[in-house]
């Protein structure tokens, strides 16, 4: 499979000189199949845009996956202009609403006037919504497991895609220190994190805080980058990128991360733009 990093920035945009190399688009993954377009979106924050582009004029088809309805997973929504056109088919999965309340519903919650000037069902093309419950599901040729994980203010899923041959564990918003410090204080390294990574090619996984940031704003649902790169280890995935970047984290202070863990060659800051084939 081929995965297109579109936005690998946290909580809000990050435009500006201080934020080009590392980009500054909110949550987005695209994936494609070895042989074709891209037809499996993790999350549609603000680099959603950029699918249309990885496109080149055709309409999407294929489904869109939110680990959560934050901002910065969603806002790319109305925006995605490939998906936005009479000739799309996208399916928009989200984990399984609390209460009585559809996938829909609680999309157009944040999704219709006065907040914005159209609900969902304004989207010109044929869209569908669904909700998620936990555990494995097909999508568009690509198996995929979603598992809860802790963050702050809704349900949060992580997913693990696999197409039979490589797999991705994509965990972009994950507070582990919610369930305690864990071994070596960065948080716990639960049956569920664990599940997604063990042995995957490669995790996608939040690194909003610098272990100095962590006594002041680990409640505000994130860890520190520390965490990512130890679970990595201890789940036997291959490889690891750090994303889901604090939105004032510029672009010098991320090489400063990258230093950080240098000696690990399997250790790399997600940057927009990126492609990676697995
Ligand atoms: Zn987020
Ligand atoms: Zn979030």
């Amino acid at each position: 499979m081929r995965i297109y990093l579109c936005g690998v920035r946290g909580s809000t945009p990050a435009p500006g000189a201080e934020f080009v190399r590392y980009g500054g688009h909110t949550s987005c993954v695209a994936i494609a199949p070895d042989d074709g377009p891209p037809r499996l979106i993790l999350d549609a924050g603000t680099g959603l845009r950029l699918v249309t582009g990885l496109l080149r004029g055709a309409p999407f088809a294929g489904t869109i996956i939110l680990t959560h309805l934050h901002w910065d997973h969603v806002h790319g929504l109305p925006f995605f202009a490939a998906g936005d056109r009479e000739d799309a088919r996208v399916t928009l999965l989200l984990p399984e609403p609390e209460g009585n309340t559809t996938a829909e519903e609680v999309l157009a919650q944040g999704m219709s006037p006065p907040h914005f000037p159209i609900t969902p069902r304004g989207l010109r093309g044929e869209w569908s919504f669904g909700a998620i419950a936990p555990g494995p599901f097909k999508a568009d040729g690509f198996t995929v497991e979603a598992r809860e994980v802790p963050h702050k203010g809704g349900r949060t899923f992580g997913y693990r895609v696999s197409d039979g041959h490589s797999s991705v564990a994509y965990i972009p918003d994950h507070c582990p220190t919610a369930l305690g410090p864990g071994p070596d204080g960065w948080g716990e390294y639960h049956p569920d994190a664990l599940a997604l990574a063990a042995g995957a090619d490669l995790l996608i996984h939040d690194a909003f805080l610098r272990p100095d940031e962590v006594p002041a704003l680990g409640s505000f649902g994130h860890p520190a980058a520390d965490y990512a790169v130890s679970l990595a280890r201890r789940a036997g995935a291959g490889r690891v990128l750090l994303a889901h970047h604090k939105p004032d984290r510029t672009d010098d202070e991320l090489d400063a991360l990258a230093a950080r863990f240098r000696a690990d060659p399997r250790v790399t800051v997600a940057a927009e733009g990126q492609l990676i084939d697995l």
